[in-house]
C-alpha cells in the first residue's frame, strides 16, 4: 500500500483552486534523502542533523559534517533543503553536548540552548552546512530548534549570516515563539512549526508518555490557536517588510491528511513529512479549496477537545471516506 501511495504522488502539492502547497520531506540520512527525492518530495523541509551525529561520543569534524550534509543536499539539486542545526537534549541526548543529570531535560539545555553551555559546536556546524551548500546546487535554508525569544532568533541569524548562509529561520516549538512570531520574523526569513514539541509545551504534557496521548494531540484547539497565531504574526511581519515570510509545519501533524487541510486553512504555506505520507496528503489537499480549508480550520479551532476537532473536520471531508 505504501508503494502504491508513493507512486501516485506527482511531485506537486496544490489545493483544488490551484493554490500551491509545497510538500517536502523530513529526512535524517543520505538514504532517506534519496528515497524522498524518488517519492517526489519538492525538497527537504526538515533535515534532522542529529542523525549525522548519533552514536558519536565526540563532535564530528567540520570535514566529516560537510561530507554528510553534501550527500543529502546532492539528492535535491536546485531544490530547497531546510537544515535544522543540532537538536540535542531531552529525547535526543548527545554525549558531547548533553548534561544527563538535569531534573527536567525537556525544559533544560536542549536545541539552540546548547550554544550557551558548549560554545563553538553550532558555529562549526554552520560552517560545515555552508561548505556543503557551496559544493552542491541545493537551496539551503538553515534553522535553529527550541527557540523562545526574538533575541535568540537574531543571534542565530547573526551566526548563520557570518558563515555566508543567506536564508535563516527558527522552529516554533514553544508557546513563547508562537506568541512572538511577528517579532521573531523581523529578524529571520521563515519559521517552521515543530508541532510535536509545540503540542508538548502548549499542553504541558510529556510527548514520551503514552498515558497523555489525548492531551498530546496536535488536534488540540489550543495548539491550533498557537499555529493560527504564528501565521498571523508571519502575515504582519511580511506586510511590514514587503517580503513573504514562509510558515512551514514539520511535525507529525503535517502527515495527517485531514489535519494538513486544517493547517493550510490556518495560514501554513508548506508541509513537511516523512516521504511515505506525501501521496495521501497530496490527494486530500487536491480535493479542497482555500475557502473550505479556512472553514474547516475555523471549526477545528472552536472545538472543545482534540477528539471533537478531529471528528468534526473528518465528517466534513467526504474525500476521506
Ligand atoms: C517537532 O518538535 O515537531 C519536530 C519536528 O522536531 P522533533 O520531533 O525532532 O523534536
Ligand atoms: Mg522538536
Amino acid at each position: 500500500r505504501a508503494a502504491a501511495q508513493l507512486a501516485s504522488f506527482d511531485g506537486r502539492g496544490a489545493l483544488a483552486d490551484g493554490t500551491e502547497v509545497p510538500l517536502l520531506a523530513n529526512v535524517g540520512t543520505g538514504d532517506d534523502a534519496r528515497a524522498a527525492a524518488e517519492a517526489g518530495a519538492e525538497g527537504v523541509g526538515l533535515l534532522r542533523t542529529e542523525f549525522c551525529f548519533l552514536g558519536r561520543d565526540s563532535e564530528p569534524t567540520v570535514a566529516e559534517q560537510t561530507q554528510a550534509y553534501a550527500e543529502i543536499f546532492a539528492a535535491f539539486e536546485g531544490k530547497k533543503v531546510v537544515v535544522r542545526t543540532l537538536d540535542a537534549g531531552a529525547d535526543k541526548p548527545l554525549p558531547f553536548l548533553t548534561d544527563t543529570t538535569e531534573p527536567n531535560p525537556a525544559l533544560g539545555v536542549r536545541g539552540y540552548r546548547t550554544d550557551w553551555t558548549t560554545p563553538g559546536v553550532l558555529q562549526r556546524q554552520l560552517e560545515a552546512i555552508a561548505a556543503a551548500a557551496r559544493e552542491t546546487g541545493a537551496h539551503v535554508w538553515v534553522m535553529a530548534p527550541m527557540i523562545a525569544t526574538a533575541e535568540e532568533a537574531a543571534r542565530f541569524h547573526e551566526l548563520a549570516s557570518a558563515e555566508g548562509l543567506q536564508v535563516t529561520g527558527v522552529m516554533v516549538e514553544t508557546p513563547a515563539a508562537a506568541i512572538t512570531a511577528e517579532q521573531i520574523l523581523e529578524r529571520v526569513d521563515f519559521v517552521s512549526l515543530g508541532t510535536n514539541d509545540l503540542t508538548q509545551y502548549t499542553m504541558a504534557a510529556d510527548r514520551m508518555l503514552g498515558a497523555l496521548a489525548e492531551l498530546n494531540s496536535p488536534w488540540q484547539p489550543a495548539v491550533l490557536r498557537m499555529i493560527e497565531r504564528t501565521a498571523a504574526g508571519a502575515r504582519a511581519a511580511s506586510d511590514a517588510s514587503g517580503e513573504h515570510k514562509n510558515v512551514g509545519v514539520c511535525g507529525e501533524a503535517a502527515a495527517d491528511p485531514a489535519l494538513a487541510v486544517v493547517l493550510v486553512g490556518l495560514g501554513v504555506d508548506t508541509l513537511s513529512m516523512s516521504a511515505r505520507s506525501l501521496a495521501a496528503v497530496a490527494a486530500v489537499l487536491a480535493r479542497v479549496d482555500t475557502a473550505q480549508a479556512e472553514r474547516l480550520a475555523a471549526l477545528a479551532v472552536s472545538a472543545t477537545s482534540a477528539r471533537e476537532a478531529k471528528e468534526t473536520v473528518r465528517a466534513q471531508l467526504p474525500v476521506l471516506h
